[in-house]
């Protein structure tokens, strides 16, 4: 029993103490419990995982990963019949899903510091964000099915151009409708900012038959999709 406590108590005070190796692994435990969302909200990296999120981002495992969530998405995309009256809709996310930060997060501890709206802000402006690949290859592919595509994202309205101008240089093109914050919007959570609009769509005689993001947040809530697909994102947590 007390052997279990002490396991358990290690456990919860995560890698502190640990060998190299334990403290992989724990930080692998710890990323895959964010994907799967166990974590419930979460601000920062853990200190001790600082190095294992830089690994991972810079590395291998962060591409294959993101080339098997394109790869069944693709699968699910070209397995659904398309009704051809042009209300076939694949949403996808912005940040992360289709254009990745990682510049930014490079120079900013992958997660490790706490997120600054600011600094953030400005590099959205500058519109260098370069296209996260295996996604732009999912996006060609779904455009050629038929599918509409409607890009949904926690961008505030006023980075308008400068997120049209980044997705044209990253190779992204013939979206049908891009869905920015306006000032409605400002201050709801994601999950219900996202909702609200996934809804206007179904409204609007679509049907989302597909929805591509890296947070939770993206694909939780209402008007879901019928399929969802969660892209890897262990650098923040948006609610
Ligand atoms: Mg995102």
């Amino acid at each position: 029993m007390i052997a279990l406590l002490l396991v358990l108590c290690g456990v919860l005070g995560g890698a502190a103490g640990s060998t190299e190796a334990e403290t992989a692994e724990w930080c692998g435990a710890w990323r895959v419990a964010g994907e799967a969302n166990n974590l419930g909200a979460w601000s920062t990296v853990p200190e001790e995982c600082a190095e294992f999120v830089r690994g991972y981002m810079m590395g291998r495992g962060y591409v294959v990963d993101l080339e098997m969530v394109a790869s069944e998405a693709g699968e699910f995309a070209r397995s659904v019949e398309i009704c051809g009256d042009g209300k076939d809709a694949w949403v996808f996310d912005i940040d992360e899903t289709l254009l990745s930060n990682l510049p930014y997060y490079a120079a900013h501890g992958f997660g490790l510091e706490v997120f600054d709206h600011e600094k953030f802000n400005d590099w959205v402006e500058k519109g260098v964000a370069p296209a996260i690949e295996p996604s732009l290859k999912l996006y060609e592919d779904v455009l050629n099915l038929g599918f509409k595509v409607i890009l949904l994202t926690g961008r505030s309205e006023r980075h308008r151009s400068a997120t049209i101008e980044n997705l044209i240089n990253a190779g992204f093109k013939d979206w049908d409708q891009l869905i920015l914050r306006n000032s409605d919007d400002q201050g709801k959570r994601a999950t219900l900012y996202k909702s609200e609009k996934r809804s206007e769509m179904e409204k609007d005689g679509y049907r989302i038959l597909g929805n591509s993001g890296d947070q939770w947040s993206d694909l939780l809530g209402f008007s879901v999709a019928v399929r969802s697909f969660k892209l890897p994102n262990p650098m923040y947590y948006i609610p």
